[in-house]
């Protein structure tokens, strides 16, 4: 420990110049010294506004293929992507055969698909897709 020689604080011996005033042990005072009360405020930067932080299909962007899984046989294309937007606003990434996919998934080819479009959706979300699922079908039927 030393004494700084213009404020008297004591300062640990691993500082270079007294950690209040910034003079040296010799007495040197150092004219560019701010201490942390006088130095400007720190401005927040604004936060540049990204897309929507509520969009599912972020999930998706720039990683690797995630692992889908069917949840749903569409009667066709318009059927598979109707289902999938519900699904999406539901908070479920869904993708559906055909419309979406190469869009989304950057090229993956549909002609893996099967026959019928499907909706998919990652396995960690089927079981509350398959829940959601049930309900549609119920209103539907309801409805026609
Ligand atoms: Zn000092």
């Amino acid at each position: 420990m030393w004494t700084c020689p213009a404020c008297h604080s004591r300062v640990d011996d691993s500082f270079e110049v007294c950690w209040s005033c910034g003079t040296t042990q010799d007495g040197v005072e150092d004219p560019d010294f701010v201490t942390a009360d006088e130095a400007e405020p720190i401005r927040d930067e604004p936060i540049e506004k990204g897309p929507p932080v509520d969009d599912p299909l972020a999930d998706f962007a720039g990683t690797p293929l995630p692992d889908l899984v069917e949840c749903y046989s569409a009667a066709d294309t318009i059927e598979a992507k109707f289902v999938a937007d519900r699904l999406m606003e539901e908070g479920i990434p869904a993708v559906a055969d055909h419309v979406d996919i190469n869009m989304v998934m950057g090229g993956l080819r549909p002609q893996f698909w099967g026959q019928d479009p499907k909706v998919r959706v990652r396995a960690e979300d089927l079981e509350k897709t398959r829940a959601w699922l049930a309900e549609f079908e119920q209103r539907r039927r309801h409805r026609s």
